[in-house]
């Protein structure tokens, strides 16, 4: 089965009872059991439930892995994946991480005694020079957010076998239909699926897949034990998002494009983050390992423009938190989703005040267009 056709097919994708072509809502907390000390498919929601393996096996299908599991946030699978780890172990991380990693490892996993060293994972040789004894893992995120660095996940992924290290994936920015880090190597990849998998903006989730099923079974066993599962309703929702990824992608990819392409001419924009600028610096890996260049962008202006009326003066590109979604969304790091990073830091990482970061829709291009054309005017006026 080909991608496409998986992303309908996939997974559970009917209900095995009745026959129902969407897989019900399996709304329930047990199950009955008809033997005393049997062995149940299902006992308890928290443990199992078939709303929720549908999505699982699904997304593990999608990623080329053998076990998929499913969280009630990104942030809730980040966390289960690093309770792989115990106090003393070292990881290496990504200095671009997303701003709620950065928190939740600085403010949470550091207390519990995890080490980390963030370094450019686009920097094979810093990477290599950051493993000790005590190092476990490498986590990173590619294209990373705001920036869109592009690390080398073969390269990554080689490096950390020779040194016995897992490779851990966020996937969030590209989806499987863009990247699939298993492929290139990694051990495992995770999802903030509140992002493109759900693609609507009305829901919050998370997933994991591992490549090999001993790592899959102590995340099953992490899932249960901590808790932080997606629920039946939500589980629905997810699978009935990510059938039509596809579309959605092709449809971001290439408005993303045409945005890049509207921004490199206009002389007020003075900065371009985006995998697919040939001038860019990660530009080779960029195209030997996606497919097609994800549909984020980010950008500065010049100066002598202002931010804020710019991103108050558009009428359809909405000034919100998140991206993936089907409709254009518009944020500013330094204020928003990296607001938790302290400026130092942000700024030594090329995370300026200025810098603004587009999650470009599906909505008619020339719409978009047009809508950053009257805003750019408006951001001129003093
Ligand atoms: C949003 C996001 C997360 C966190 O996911 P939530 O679903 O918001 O908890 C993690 N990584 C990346 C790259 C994200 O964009």
């Amino acid at each position: 089965m080909k991608f496409n056709t998986k992303l309908i097919h996939g997974g559970i994708s009917q209900d095995q009872t009745t026959g129902a072509v969407s897989v019900p809502i399996y709304q329930t907390s047990t199950f009955a059991q008809t033997v005393l000390g049997g062995e149940p498919a299902y006992e308890y929601s928290r443990t199992g439930n078939p709303t929720r393996l549908a999505v699982e096996k699904l997304i593990a299908e999608l990623e080329n892995g053998v076990a998929g599991y499913a969280f009630a946030s990104g942030s809730a699978a980040i966390h289960t994946v690093f309770s792989l780890f115990s106090a003393g172990d070292h990881i290496i991380v990504g200095n671009d991480v997303y701003g709620g990693t950065f928190r939740l490892l600085n403010t949470v996993l550091k207390r519990q005694g995890l080490d980390f060293t963030a370094v450019d994972t686009r920097d094979l040789k810093a990477v290599a020079a950051a493993v000790t004894p005590a190092t476990k893992a490498i986590y990173l995120e590619t294209p990373t957010n705001p920036l869109m660095h592009i690390s080398d996940i073969a390269a990554l992924a080689k490096l950390a076998h020779n040194n016995n290290l897992l490779t851990i994936v966020d996937n969030t920015f590209a989806s499987p239909y863009v990247q699939r880090p298993l492929d290139l190597g990694a051990d495992i990849v995770l999802h903030s699926a509140s992002k493109y998998l759900g693609g609507h903006s009305d829901l919050i989730a998370g997933l994991v897949v591992t490549k090999n099923q001993a790592v899959g079974d102590q995340i099953g066993y992490l899932q249960n034990a901590i808790g932080g599962i997606l629920a039946p309703q939500d589980s629905w929702l997810l699978q009935r998002g990510i059938k039509t990824l596809a579309v959605r992608m092709e449809a971001h990819q290439k408005n993303t494009q045409q945005i890049f392409e509207f921004l490199q001419q206009d002389p007020r924009i003075s900065k371009i983050f985006y995998p697919g600028d040939p001038t860019g610096p990660d530009y080779q890996v960029a195209q030997r390992q996606m497919h097609g260049f994800g549909g984020m962008i980010s950008f500065e202006l010049t100066e002598n423009l202002s931010v804020k009326k710019f991103i108050e003066s558009l009428k359809i590109i909405t000034l919100a938190e998140s991206l993936g979604s089907v409709e254009s969304l518009i944020e500013v790091p330094a204020i928003m989703t990296h607001g938790s990073i302290p400026e130092k830091i942000r700024l030594a990482n090329g995370i300026s005040n200025r810098l603004i970061r587009l999650s470009v829709g599906i909505e008619q291009i020339t719409d978009l267009l047009a809508d950053l054309k009257e805003a750019l005017q408006a951001a001129q006026t003093k």
